[in-house]
This record gives C-alpha cells, structure tokens and sequence, in this order.
C-alpha cells in the first residue's frame, strides 16, 4: 500500500497509474495527513509549480499558469504533476519506462497533436521523446503506424463502424477476464441471446437510417463468434448484412481454431465475410494446454490451411507474448510459425494479467506452479515480435497499451501493405464512431469537428440482464445518437 497527499486530489487516479508504472500493481490510498508521497502546488510570479516529496527526494517542475479552455487548463496541470512525480520516480527506481511518462492506452494520440499542431513527423517525433520521455524506439513505432495509418485514420463523413458482439466461449482460456458465458455450462443462454440480438440489430438500424448514416466498417467480435452454431451466426450474420448495407470491410473473429469447422467458413463466404482472425496465441501446445485452450498448434494450422482452401485472403492471427512458462526460444518458434503462414495481418498482445482472471489467481494467490514471465523476457519477445515480422513485410498500424500489461509494453497490429484493418484502425485511434451491439457493448460517438468530443452509451454486460432489457439498449443509442434538438 502506497500513501499519497496532492495538491490536485481531481488527478489521483493518473497519479496511482504514474506510481503502478514503476512500483507495480500496488495499492493507492490517498491521506490528508503525512504520506509516502508528497505533491504540493505553488503559484507565484505568474507560474505555477509542482513540487513531489518521497522521503528525503524530492522533484519540482514548474510552468507559466496555463490559459485556454478548461480541457486545455486542465491537460496542461495535469502533465506537469505527472511529469514530477515521473521524473521522481525514474530518479528513485532508475527505471526508464518504454514509453517514458505516458501512462494512458493511446500514445499514437501524442503523436497526432503534435502533427496537428503543424510539426513535421520528424518535429512530432522529437516532441514526444523530450516531452514525455518516450524511448527512441517507441518513438519511432508511433510513427512507423502513423505512417501506416495516412489515408484510413479517419473515415468519410457520416459513416460510422460497426460492432457485434457473442459473448460465449466454449471454455475459458485462464488469463481471460472477459465477462463471457460458457456454452458448456451455460448454453441455455445462447438462444434467448441470439433473439435480443437479433432485436438490436433491427431497432438499431432503423435508428441509423432514420439519422441518415452508413456503416463503414464491421466487426463481429467475442467471445468467439464462432463458438455458437454455424446455423445461429448465420442468422445474426445474415440481418446485420441486409440491415446495414455497404459496409467496405467485414470482419469476423473465428477466434479459437477448435470452434472452426467447413460447415461454419462455408457460411462465412456466403455471408461475404471478407476478413476472419484464426489465432493461435501460441504454437505450444504445453503452453496452449498450461492457459486451458483446448487445442493445439497443429488445429490452428489445420483451421489456417482450410480457411485459405476455401478462399480467404484477409486472415488475422493473434498472438500473446508472455504467457505463463514460456521462453524467448518458444515465442521464437511460434513467430517463425506463423511468418511461414503468412496471414494478411498478426496481432501480438502482451499478457496482461487481470485480477479477475484464473491465471491472477494462480499466480498470486493458490500458487499453481505456473511461471511468470519477467519483464525483461517479455520485453524481449516483444521486439523479437516487431523485428521478425517487420523484416518479413508486415508494418506496425494500430496500437494500445492496457493496464497490468507484462513490462509495461503494447499491443501492436501489424499488416502487410495494404491490408490494415479499418475497424482496429478506427476504434483505437477514436477517429470513427461505433455502434456496438450486444451485452457489454460500449457505442462511442464523436460530436463536432476540431472541438471533438465522445460520448458513450453502455450495453448491459451480463448476458441475463442484455436479453431481458434489450429494448433499453436501443433507446439508449437513440438518446446517445439522436438527442432532442442536437
Ligand atoms: S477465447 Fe478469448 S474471450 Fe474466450 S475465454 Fe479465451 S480469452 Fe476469453
């Protein structure tokens, strides 16, 4: 448990992630009293300072009072607290961070105002590393995926991205913390589910019409898609295709290789769907059976082998670095796998353990014997990861970082020329707006032009309260989309 005393009590939620980047997932309890860590604010002479105190350290970074409008005021005060307590903690720890001070799930946006505020790449480049401390490296991924990214980062006017969610698996992988049923225990479910979707979908597309939208792009996400049977998917692929017409670029998730069969790409095709992820995670088949995939490597090539004879030529494969027990040597083994492959497009997550995962629990807490990776090896398999697939003609496009991530690192879509995926793209990025559907979905709406602002509307996430409150979730997009008067 860390104690923390600031000036700026509305920050304290940025500053226990500062504190979790180099102190780990540690507690934070905020004090009015004596603490570990100190902040104290001090205006004078027209600027203002930020002092941190940690014992016998301490930082202080000061800047002239910030002007603008109360989003920028507030930015600019809390980038100075954070960058204090940052340079505090790198000069306590001698710990420098990958990507430095920044803490939230999109440094490409960094990036990006930079470039919006008229700098060259090179310029924008440079300002993230001396403002933020963005390693050289990262630094220049950030600009490796805006590079990929020129000409699809923001969709036409008008358009918006869609997102289907089936949140059932047949089995649950152990670093899983989605809210997903389990079709072995909880079967019953998927019927009365697929009938609420069935619903949105409808209600939903009317509400589109009716503002004068198209879709763009389209994602059908899990879960796993196709853990359902082939004859369920179809219906709900079928209306989603007539009921929103035009879509560009379809994606499936067939996700776990065991749920792929002919019968269900056989559909796949009819329905168009351009796009469909096979993901092995891993192709060893002691870490597959370690993390509860009830597969092996050899299905995956299988699953691979077939959705290419059957003519897909748009497949994702996703994999985990880091997971539990495994070497620099096996994640090596499983890259070379899937470079001699050669999907479209490779997703390459860092484990990130959540509490509410099996393998937290294994790890913290019964002591299952599994083996955590170290940051230093995650780091690791994550520039082995970039550097393979760069060299054999994939190109980072899309990024994100998530909480509780192995070393601190990202996960980065990479895709040959020309096969980036509008919706990842899209969704990362907040550049589109998305109308997501099904329980747990969160629809994001983008208002305004330059003074752009995001709203949201959540789905219910327990798959009991989605079905029997569907009609709520459609009025909660009309009321996010088509307010009174806006
Ligand atoms: S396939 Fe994905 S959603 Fe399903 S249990 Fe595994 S990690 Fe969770």
């Amino acid at each position: 448990m860390i104690t923390v005393r600031t000036a700026c009590p509305e920050f304290i939620s940025d500053i226990g992630d500062m504190l979790r980047l180099f102190l780990g997932d540690v507690q934070i309890v905020e004090t009015g009293g004596a603490a570990d860590y100190e902040h104290a604010a001090v205006e004078a002479d027209g600027r203002i300072a930020d002092r941190w105190t940690c014992g016998a350290r301490s930082r202080e970074r000061s800047q002239p009072i910030p002007a603008g409008t109360p989003v920028q005021i507030r930015r600019a005060r809390k980038r100075q607290v954070k960058m204090a307590l940052y340079e505090l903690l790198r000069e306590s720890t001698g710990m420098r961070p990958p990507w430095g001070a920044l803490t939230g799930i999109r440094p490409t946006r960094l990036l990006y105002e930079g470039l919006d505020m008229g700098l060259t790449m090179e310029e924008a480049r440079a300002r993230v590393m001396r403002e933020f401390d963005v390693s050289a490296d990262r630094a220049d991924l950030l600009c490796e995926i805006a590079d990929m990214q020129r000409g699809v980062r923001e969709p036409e006017p008008g358009s918006f991205d869609l997102y289907i969610g089936i949140p059932f698996c047949r089995t649950r992988c152990s670093y899983c913390s989605f809210s997903s049923g389990e079709i072995g225990r909880n079967g019953k479910l998927v019927a009365p589910y697929v009938e609420a979707l069935l619903r949105e979908i409808a209600g939903s597309a009317e509400l589109m019409r009716e503002a004068g939208l198209r879709v763009r792009a389209a994602y059908v996400g899990g879960g796993t898609p196709t853990a359902i049977s082939c004859g369920d998917l179809e219906r709900i692929l079928a209306a989603a295709r007539e009921e929103f017409p035009g879509a560009v670029e379809w994606t499936v998730e067939a996700g776990r290789p065991d749920t792929i069969d002919r019968e269900k790409l056989l559909m796949l095709r009819r329905m168009e769907i351009g796009r469909i992820s096979v993901n092995p995670q891993t192709f060893s088949d002691e870490t597959l059976a370690r993390v509860g995939r009830a597969h092996t490597g050899a299905d995956t090539v299988a699953a691979y082998e077939l959705a290419r004879k059957l003519g897909f030529d748009d497949v994702n494969m996703d994999l985990i670095a880091a997971l539990p027990g495994e070497t620099p040597e096996v994640f090596s083994a499983t890259l070379e796998k899937v470079v001699a492959l050669d999907p479209e497009s490779v997703t390459v997550h860092s484990l990130a353990i959540k509490r509410s995962s099996k393998l937290h629990e294994q790890l913290h807490v019964s002591g299952a014997g599994h083996t955590q990776v170290s940051a230093a090896g995650a780091a690791e398999m994550i520039a082995a990861a970039r550097a393979r697939l760069t060299a054999a003609g994939w190109r980072p496009y899309y990024l994100y970082r998530q909480k509780y991530m192995a070393g601190n690192l990202e996960n980065v879509g990479y895709a040959k020329p020309g096969r980036a995926c509008l919706y990842n793209i899209g969704n990362m990025e907040e550049t589109a707006s998305v109308l997501a559907l099904g329980a747990g979905g969160i629809s994001k709406w983008l208002f305004g032009g330059r003074d752009l602002r995001i709203e949201r509307a959540a789905n219910l996430k327990s798959i009991e309260e989605y079905v029997g409150r569907v009609d709520e979730m459609i009025e909660r997009k009309r009321r996010l989309i088509l307010p009174e008067g806006r």
